[in-house]
This record gives structure tokens, C-alpha cells and sequence, in this order.
């Protein structure tokens, strides 16, 4: 296992079109395994294959922030069946350090993919984890939490995130 670099916007794998997992083989595994590792290490709640530089569809989210290993879920090639109600939530991301963003999401959903050891699941989630797995689905899209904000806005997200960039280079 090892943590892996996150890509920060605007890093152009965040915004490429995610090819579906063929066959969950150990390569998967491993690199949910890096996920699960990188995404408690930031620390992060959540965490999507193109955050780290895979533009794959896979996600993995633990709402209890390392706190309970039962907690730790990923999903491979997921997708959302039915998304009712709503919520409200000032939302960050890995890939944009210090923005946050306040976002409309549905309060619950039911999802279906594959588990790590190949298993199709569905699964009902609803609050807290519903909303980080919604804004990891984002990812897979090549949406991003600036996409929710106004034109005025999210230009001065980017020109910020620009300059952050220039002095790290
Ligand atoms: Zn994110």
C-alpha cells in the first residue's frame, strides 16, 4: 500500500471521462487499497480514482475519518438508481485546497456497484455519506464542486488555485 500523489485542479485527469472497470483484478484492489490509504493520510472523507491520477470509476468513502474501519467503503463502477429529498453542506475537495463550497445535493440515495471481491451490491445511504458519495460520483464525471458556483465565483476560485500552483512549481 502506499499513498498516492492527489492531483489538484487544474490538473486535467479531473475533468476526463472515467472508463468503466472490466474485471476487478488485485491492480484493482491495490489501488483501492492506495485510495483508502491516500484518502485517510490528507485527510480526507472521500476520495475518486481521478484524484489520484486513474481515470477510472471507482470510488472510496469512509464517514467516520479513519476513525472506524467498518466505516471504509468502495465501490467500483457505481451508479445511482434513485436520489430523493435534500440537503444543503458547505462542501471542500482534495483536489481544491482551502475552497469550499456550499452545495444542494439529494439527502438520500440507493447505489449499486461492485465491492472489492467482485460482489455486486446496492446499497440505501442517506445524510453525511450519502453526499460525500454523490460528490465522489461527481468525480467520475469529470464534475467538480466549482461547476456548482456562479461565473463570478468560480473565476476567482481558479485564478486562486493558479497562483497556488505557480508558487509551488
Ligand atoms: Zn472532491
Amino acid at each position: 500500500m502506499a499513498v498516492r500523489k492527489i492531483r489538484i485542479f487544474p490538473d486535467p485527469v479531473l475533468r476526463q471521462k472515467t472508463d468503466p472497470v472490466e474485471e476487478v483484478d488485485e491492480g484493482v484492489r491495490t489501488l483501492i487499497a492506495d485510495m483508502i490509504e491516500t484518502m485517510h493520510a490528507a485527510p480526507g472523507v472521500g476520495l475518486a480514482a481521478p484524484q489520484v491520477g486513474e481515470s477510472r470509476r471507482i470510488i472510496v468513502a469512509d464517514p467516520s475519518s479513519g476513525e472506524d474501519p467498518e466505516a471504509v467503503l468502495a465501490l467500483i463502477n457505481p451508479v445511482v438508481l434513485n436520489a430523493e429529498g435534500s440537503q444543503t453542506c458547505e462542501e471542500g475537495c482534495l483536489s481544491f485546497p482551502e475552497v469550499e463550497v456550499s452545495i444542494q445535493r439529494p439527502e438520500r440515495a440507493t447505489l449499486e456497484g461492485l465491492l472489492p471481491d467482485g460482489r455486486n451490491v446496492r446499497i440505501e445511504v442517506e445524510g453525511y455519506l450519502a453526499l460525500i458519495l454523490q460528490h465522489e460520483l461527481d468525480h467520475l464525471n469529470g464534475v467538480l464542486i466549482i461547476d456548482y458556483l456562479g461565473p463570478v465565483k468560480r473565476d476567482l476560485v481558479k485564478r486562486k488555485l493558479r497562483k497556488r500552483q505557480r508558487v509551488e512549481a
